[in-house]
């Protein structure tokens, strides 16, 4: 089974989630799996080894990724918080959601200057997510090597928000 197959039998799709015309991708049902779980960690650092120094997961689902990747390639890992929830210095970008804004954070010192970072979400959808993290890494002085999600839902065009990234998804719908 491959690593596609073995993400489109496991996770979940909610329609109408969390409002009408949205088809909501549940990824629990595939962190739940033991082999699940391990195949995808794996997998989602792969063309990734031996590049980074740092691996940043996006609250919350992306600190499951981020946190068993940075534990399983000997690495450290970074967390990219929504407003709010860090204590020291930080740098803030807000992007724009279908209905309001949204803010992510960062403490500046927890990335050493030409700190090589992997950044790890669950989902690309419209990519402005991952494009306000990239945003903020580069800000605090680390080079961001690449992105690595389970699935990218490619109608949104994340990818196109993202130009010039490294993107790796696992599956794509
Ligand atoms: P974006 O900023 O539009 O790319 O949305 C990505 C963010 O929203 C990620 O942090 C995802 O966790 C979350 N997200 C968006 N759509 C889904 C979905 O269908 N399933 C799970 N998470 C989603």
């Amino acid at each position: 089974e491959s690593i596609s197959q073995l993400i489109d039998r496991l996770a979940a799709v909610v329609p109408d989630y969390p409002e009408p015309g949205v088809s909501f991708k549940d990824l629990t049902p595939v962190f739940a799996d033991p082999v699940g779980f391990r195949r995808i960690v794996d997998s989602i650092v792969d063309p990734f080894r031996g590049t980074f120094d740092l691996i940043a997961g996006l609250e919350a689902r992306g600190f499951i990724l981020a946190s068993a990747a940075a534990y399983a390639t000997g690495t450290g890992m970074l967390t990219i918080r929504k407003k709010g929830k860090l204590p020291r210095e930080i740098l803030a970008e807000s992007y724009q959601l279908e209905y309001g804004e949204a803010t992510l954070e960062v403490q500046r010192d927890d990335i050493p200057s030409g700190t090589r970072v992997l950044v790890l979400d669950d989902v690309l959808a419209t990519g402005g997510t991952l494009n306000a993290s990239t945003k903020l890494i580069e800000r605090a002085g680390g080079v961001v090597v690449g992105i690595g999600v389970v699935m990218e839902l490619e109608d949104l065009g994340g990818r196109g928000r993202l130009p010039g990234r490294h993107i790796h998804s696992l599956s794509a719908v």
